[in-house]
């Protein structure tokens, strides 16, 4: 097992835009590392370069204190477990695990068994070590691909959305699979995913690139409470994270539905900043009438008309539309072009306790938690709270 360095990786494909543009990412010893963006961010290419499947332009790749940017992919000895899980099908389990072993013709019959049979158990294989991969469910398959990088003591597992063409069920069957196993193992695992929940389940880290740039590296609790820019508060969190124009005065924030007082600490990174971005997440909205009294002194409340409602079992949502000022609303849609995403739209996304009875096209009384509440610079799009 090894700690896997990145330090100021650049790729640049021709004369374009990088697309992995100075990432600095450690990975630790024994750490599950998710590289997560949206399509084209560079994941993809991050991990082709640490594997050795793609050259690196400038930077150091480190792999267990080597060195390993001009090291072929085999001499890396990272075991990159694919999708489509690349298995013989015609081999049975134990020979499609054995073949790395044998491929390497360093061991004997006895060795071989004993390492294939070791693998096995811990992967809870043994009892379909003479099936073929056709007869195996995708779990057992991944489990597979698994044992052979296991055998050939890889030093890291680096996967690449593993999980993109299962079905949601299997795909949530699977994701506690490979958690459960990398934890077993300790190994030092990449994983690369465009999926928030795989990042947020999964990682021990999460690295978030947009345009070939690494956005936030932080633990997921970090990244969804402390989002270090807009991007990533918009990217992290289902529904997202509510993006409403605001200014503040003194302790005030003046928001699109009234007033609100924010803690004098937020207020004061926030003071003379002209036109700002609040974040405040669909949780941190509630019906007034069931939110516990405690709660409602750290907070404001306002009347507003829900327009939907979704119930979804265990929870429910209300969405209420606001209107901005063309400007405003001109702003705010430039803001989400730059952004690549579709967080800000002219409603408000609430979640409601489940105890609340608000309908659709009543009017209720809503509460916002100021204590919640971020504070964007659409300039330079950083977090000021
Ligand atoms: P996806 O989730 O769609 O696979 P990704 O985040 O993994 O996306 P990459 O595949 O790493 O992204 O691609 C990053 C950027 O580099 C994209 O703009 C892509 O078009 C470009 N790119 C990738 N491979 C090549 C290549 N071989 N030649 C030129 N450009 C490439």
């Amino acid at each position: 097992m090894a700690a896997i360095e990145m330090k100021h990786i650049v790729k640049k494909y021709g004369d374009g835009f990088p697309a992995v543009n100075d990432v600095s990412i450690d990975v630790k010893d024994g750490e599950f590392m998710i590289l997560v963006g949206p399509s084209g961010c560079g994941k993809s290419t991050l991990l082709r370069m640490i594997v050795g499947l793609e050259d690196i332009t400038s930077g150091d790749m480190v792999v267990g204190g080597d060195r390993v940017n001009d090291k072929a992919p085999r001499e890396r000895n990272l075991a990159m477990v694919f999708q489509n899980y690349a298995l013989y099908p015609h081999l049975t389990v134990y020979e499609n695990i054995a073949f790395p072993l044998r491929l390497s013709k360093q061991f004997s019959e006895k060795e071989i068994d004993e390492k294939v049979r070791q693998a096995s158990e811990l992967l809870e294989l043994d009892e379909h070590l003479e099936r073929r991969p056709a007869n195996l469910s995708g779990g057992q398959r991944q489990r597979v691909a698994m044992g052979r990088a296991i055998v050939r003591q890889a030093e890291a597992f680096l996967f690449d959305e593993p999980l993109s063409n299962l079905d949601a069920k299997l795909r949530g069957q699977m994701r506690t699979e490979i958690s459960r196993l990398q934890r077993r193992l300790g190994i030092t695992t990449v994983y690369v995913t465009h999926d928030q929940t795989e990042a947020m389940t999964l990682g021990d880290r999460v690295a978030v690139l947009k345009r070939g740039i690494l956005q936030q590296l932080a633990t997921p609790r970090e990244l969804y409470e402390h989002p270090n820019n807009l991007f990533v508060a918009g990217f992290i969190g289902s529904p997202p994270m509510n993006f409403l124009p605001a200014t503040v005065e003194g302790e005030t924030v003046s928001l699109p539905f009234g007033k609100v007082s924010i803690p004098p600490e937020k207020a004061r990174l926030a003071q003379g900043k002209g036109l700002l971005i609040a974040g405040i997440r669909p949780e941190h909205f509630d019906d007034a009438a069931v939110v516990e009294p405690h709660r409602l002194e750290h907070g404001s409340t306002f009347r507003a008309k829900v327009d939907v409602t979704e119930w979804l079992g265990n929870e429910a949502y209300a969405y209420i539309p606001i209107d901005l000022p063309a400007e405003i609303q001109g702003q705010l849609t430039d803001l989400e072009r730059e952004l690549d995403m579709e967080a800000l739209r002219p409603q408000l996304v609430v979640s409601l306790d489940a105890a609340s009875r608000i309908g659709e096209g009543e009017e209720a009384e809503i509460f916002v938690d100021a204590r919640k509440m971020h504070l964007f610079d659409p300039e330079s799009q950083e977090n000021l709270t």
